[in-house]
């Protein structure tokens, strides 16, 4: 069966989180998504340690579900941990994601946790004063079938690979317990075409989460799995083992839409390509100082394979632009419109999801049930023919389909974008 996950997003204890963002109405949206298993985010906070409990209870596999079985979305333990630390002279600041398979093992983890002094209460995704390396032996202390994934690996500022406060290598970061990292998660302003550039990431797996602070945002990436039903126990099987037989392909935002693809620095509204940096000596040429260094440029600097060669034995990926995104500019109207989501309701009535709409209805079956200028854009991003203005500093890229005939239609997007 195929198993669409997702385990990195937050509740509405995490900073900047959607209020909506509770145990029941995820699991809602997940099934409106296409999402079959899905983090519980954020478990070390006191008070959605309260609701998960309150809410979900296991079953067997590793996975959990709804207490009052009003739903079929099946949950897994995971959390983001940020430590900040000084290490070779530097500060550091690394995402982490962290998966466990019992609920006793959380709370193994935030007893001890708390006993360091780390403070957990006052952000759903909190900052401790650990370093990478220490985590992980926590965590495995408290769990010893958990896993630790550095989070959105290549976030400037955030990863541990970051242009910022990152390492060069996994080792660099992790030491002797870097055999115990399984994947990293790409992020969404880098796919995994850009990762299969470090030679040194041929040997784990490259995940994808949708790092959602709303409802809305849920499954914007995603990892699709070959599973008997939604487990934690799988899961961890599969990418310790790195079975390439389950882990069937990662659902991709189009990197240039993330945040921190190229160079730039927002207050300045200029951007621009790696090389262009180069000639620029990382200078922003409206005010002197220097610019935020992207995803793509700190790739470029780390990676030792041609861009056009392919590791043996990849996962392949799909790269999607959200339903909501597509049906607004389609229609000439702002993605969080009414008229937006009408149409989302009745696209997604009978039975169908998301990710059904997006990646498997064939073409036939779209056009009956929507308009053909939505059927065309979703024909045109599974093709992959979409135009992108890249996000720099902080600032999402925008997305707007490939100009060809001028028509009316197109006029409207231009607006829009
Ligand atoms: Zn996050
Ligand atoms: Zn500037």
């Amino acid at each position: 069966m195929r198993i669409i996950t997702d385990f990195h997003l937050h509740s509405r204890y995490s900073r900047a989180c959607s209020k909506e963002l509770t145990i029941k109405n995820i699991a809602k949206m997940c099934e409106r998504k296409g999402i079959q298993f899905v983090g519980t985010s954020d478990f070390t906070h006191p008070a959605w340690r309260e609701e998960i409990g309150r809410e979900l209870e296991p079953i067997d596999g590793g996975a959990f579900q709804l207490k009052d079985q009003s739903s079929s979305t099946r949950f897994l333990l995971s959390t983001e941990i940020s430590c900040i630390y000084k290490r070779h002279g530097k500060t550091r600041r690394v995402h982490h994601i962290i998966l466990f398979s019992h609920l006793a093992g959380v709370d193994h983890l935030i007893a001890s946790l708390q006993a360091r002094g780390c403070n957990l209460k006052s952000d759903g995704r909190p900052i401790i004063g650990l370093d990478s390396e220490e985590l992980l032996k926590h965590v495995l202390e408290a769990d010893p079938m958990g896993l630790l994934i550095p989070a959105h690996a290549w976030t400037p500022w955030f990863a541990v690979f970051g242009s910022q406060s990152g390492f060069d290598s996994l080792e660099e970061c992790f030491g002797e317990m870097t055999k115990y990292i399984p994947a990293i998660e790409t992020g969404l302003s880098s796919d995994p075409k850009m990762n299969w550039r470090l030679k040194q990431l041929d040997s784990i797996f490259l995940v994808s989460n949708s790092d959602a602070h709303s409802l809305d945002n849920l499954g914007r990436e995603a990892n699709v799995f070959e599973m008997p039903e939604p487990g934690y126990q799988e899961l961890r099987r599969i990418l310790v083992e790195r079975d390439r037989t389950k882990f069937i392909e990662t659902i991709e935002f189009f990197p240039e839409e993330g945040k921190y693809h190229v160079d730039g620095h927002r207050v300045c509204r200029f951007w621009c390509e790696p090389a262009q940096t180069k000639k620029l000596k990382g200078i922003c040429p409206k005010c002197g100082k220097p610019l935020v260094v992207g995803v793509l440029n700190r790739v470029d600097r780390l990676a030792d394979r041609p861009l056009d060669e392919q590791p043996k034995d990849a996962t392949p990926y799909r790269s999607i632009v959200p339903l909501a995104e597509l049906i607004g500019g389609a229609m000439g109207v702002g993605k969080a419109s009414k008229t937006v989501k009408a149409e989302m309701d009745r696209i997604l009535s009978d039975g169908r999801s998301e990710f059904g709409v997006l990646l498997d209805l064939p073409e036939s079956e779209l056009t009956r049930i929507t308009t053909p200028e939505i059927v065309e854009s979703i024909c045109r991003m599974r093709a992959g023919e979409i135009q992108i203005r890249p996000g720099y500093d902080g600032e999402y890229g925008v997305v707007s389909l490939r100009e060809d005939e001028g028509t009316k239609r197109k006029e409207q997007q231009a607006s829009l974008f």
